[in-house]
C-alpha cells in the first residue's frame, strides 16, 4: 500500500532563488487558459519566475488564468507536473518548433525581446 503523499513525490521543492534562461529551450510550456483555474499553484515553482496572470482586460472573470512569458521559459516542465499533480491539467509542454509554428512566435536565445518576436512577412524565419 502506498502512502498518501506518494502522489506528490514527483513535485520538486520551489526554487531557493530564481535564475534566467541561457539559451532557447527544446520545450515550451503553454497554459490552456480555458482549463486553468487561476489558482496560481504553479507560480512559485517556476525556476525562472515566468508565470503570471493574464491581463485582467482579457477575461471578464474575477480570477484570471495564468500564462507563460514564453521567451523566458526554460522548458523544465515543473509547472506542468505541479498543475497535474496538485490541481488540474492545464499546462501542455510543446516542442519549441511546434510552439513557434502554432503561435507564430519566434523564440530567441536571449531574454530580449522579452516575449519572443512575432513572425511577419517582412521577417520570416
Ligand atoms: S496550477 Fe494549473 S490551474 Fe492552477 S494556475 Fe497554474 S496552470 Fe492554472
Ligand atoms: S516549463 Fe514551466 S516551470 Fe519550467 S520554466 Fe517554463 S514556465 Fe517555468
Amino acid at each position: 500500500m502506498t502512502a498518501p503523499y506518494d502522489h506528490y513525490k514527483t513535485i520538486p521543492n520551489p526554487p531557493a532563488k530564481f535564475t534566467q534562461k541561457k539559451k532557447k529551450p527544446k520545450m515550451v510550456a503553454v497554459v490552456d487558459e480555458d482549463n486553468c483555474t487561476g489558482c496560481q499553484a504553479c507560480v512559485p515553482f517556476c525556476p525562472v519566475d515566468c508565470i503570471r496572470p493574464v491581463p485582467p482586460e482579457k477575461y471578464a472573470i474575477p480570477i484570471a488564468p495564468v500564462q507563460i512569458r514564453f521567451n523566458e521559459c526554460i522548458g523544465c516542465s515543473v509547472c506542468a507536473r505541479v498543475c497535474s499533480q496538485l490541481t488540474w491539467d492545464a499546462i501542455e509542454m510543446l516542442p519549441t518548433a511546434e510552439f513557434e509554428a502554432k503561435y507564430n512566435i519566434e523564440l530567441t536565445d536571449a531574454l530580449t525581446p522579452p516575449y519572443g518576436r512575432l513572425k511577419t512577412a517582412a521577417s520570416p524565419l
